[in-house]
């Protein structure tokens, strides 16, 4: 499934132009999150940037990043700004997932529009959760096609994508939800279709989004009321399709809560190279303590640093065990949860990280406009993102104990 197309030098071009995003996402992240607002001149940076057709293979006009290379950037620009990043990791999600979904007309349709700058969101999750069968409903209509009916509570991206992904369930033609369970699963669909920023009809975008942390990701509700869908866009059955192609969101949130460690290991470090405590009488005595010269200090920085590389690490093997086909050998069961330990360590590590910082850099890390103190909000939705790391160990224990 995962093949590669770029070569080395083309993949740290890549990586090169994700550092010189980032440095911008790092520059315009704090402003979005003391406003609590989407960053909307991030979209024309990264449109400029080229990096919106990152994952779009080549025969469609797009880089045709692999999924390492992929990571590789989330990961930079998430180093720039978590929340920022997170946003447009919905965009790569979608795009890696779709890679996976459409039909060969559709790809002619989609992938080059994406190549060439257009962004894409992707919103399944309902007030019941990404684990809730969709209560949004799109009802066939005479001509062909769907309408769409609900609410998508977790819109992250969507007031400026050009197109829009999501699941919905398909209803009788008088709008009934399927009442068999079995029924009920077939028929929730994935959709494509235009999505103008939300300025199509029957779409409203109602901003909600007030959360403790990656406020700059603009994670709206958005609301349908007859919103098209013609009958091009069906992708087909939305667990299967997505649950197959998981990968794209496991390895590229794992790689967003990295960038945003190794964001709160720079912080760290720059701190307390440079923090001296003065004359001080305590555990330590002297007329001008340093902190870099404290012995736990040095502990502390080198187990961040540890404990980043380690994560690094995860990811990295993980991804190179799907450019090499080794998933192929799997138990198909356990592929998911297989693949998602590495988004499970990845979360857990950067609140583990971002804990630790605080504690060394100390009680000035608390207070609101701290670097620190942001990126600790931010590390704290990781753990939210699919698969749970709950979900995760319950499937890997369910199968363990026999299962099917
Ligand atoms: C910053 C941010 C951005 C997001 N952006 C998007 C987006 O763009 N698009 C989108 O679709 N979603 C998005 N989400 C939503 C996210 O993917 C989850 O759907 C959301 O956090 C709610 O899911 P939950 O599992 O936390 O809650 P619930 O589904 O309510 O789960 C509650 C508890 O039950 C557990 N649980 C849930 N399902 C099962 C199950 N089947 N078996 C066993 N245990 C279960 C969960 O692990 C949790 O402990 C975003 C979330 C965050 C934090």
């Amino acid at each position: 499934m995962h093949t590669v197309e770029m070569t080395t030098k083309e993949q740290e071009q890549a990586i090169d132009k994700a550092r010189e995003v980032a440095a911008e996402f790092r520059r315009l992240g704090p402003a979005a999150d003391e406003q609590n607002t989407f960053c909307y001149e991030s979209a024309g940076i990264m449109k400029d940037s080229g990096l919106v057709g990152l994952p779009v293979p080549r025969e469609f006009g797009g880089l045709g990043a692999d999924i390492w290379t992929v990571s590789r950037v989330a990961t930079e620009l998430a180093r720039g700004d978590g929340g920022i990043a997170l946003s447009y990791n919905m965009h790569y999600i979608m795009v890696g997932i779709m890679l996976g979904l459409l039909s060969d007309e559709q790809k002619k349709e989609w992938l080059p529009r994406i190549a060439d700058g257009d962004i894409l969101c992707g919103t399944f999750s309902e007030a019941r959760g990404f684990g809730g069968l969709a209560d949004t409903r799109a009802v066939p209509q005479p001509e062909g096609g769907w309408r769409l009916y609900g609410k998508k509570t977790w819109g992250t991206l969507s007031e400026v994508s050009d197109i829009w992904s999501g699941s919905a369930t398909i209803t009788d033609a008088d709008g009934n939800l399927p009442t068999d369970f079995e029924t009920r699963v077939a028929n929730e669909h994935n959709f494509i279709a235009d999505f103008d920023c939300g300025k199509v009809e029957g779409v409203r975008i109602e901003k909600t989004w007030d959360a403790l942390g990656m406020r700059a990701t603009g994670t709206h509700t958005i609301h349908f009321d007859g919103y098209y869908i013609p009958e091009s866009g069906d992708c087909g059955e939305m667990r299967g399709g997505i649950l197959a192609n998981l990968e794209w969101a496991s390895l590229t949130f794992a790689s967003v809560y990295l960038g945003v460690a190794l964001h709160t290991y720079d912080e760290t470090k720059e701190i307390l190279a440079k923090k001296s405590l003065g004359p001080t009488f305590a555990a330590s005595v002297g007329d001008d303590i340093k902190t870099r010269e404290l012995g736990y200090i040095q502990d502390g920085l080198g187990w961040m640093k540890v404990k980043n590389e380690t994560a690094r690490r995860v990811l990295h093997s993980t991804c190179v065990q799907l450019l090499n086909g080794d998933d192929d050998t799997w138990d198909p069961a356990m592929r998911v949860p297989l693949i998602g330990i590495a988004k499970v360590f990845c979360t857990e590590n950067c609140l583990d990280v971002t804990r630790k910082a605080m504690h060394l850099v100390g009680g000035m890390s608390y207070r609101k406009g701290h670097p620190l103190e942001r990126l600790y909000r931010d590390a704290a939705a990781g753990p939210f993102q699919p698969l749970t790391e709950e979900q995760t160990y319950m499937v890997i224990g369910g199968l363990e104990l026999g299962g099917d």
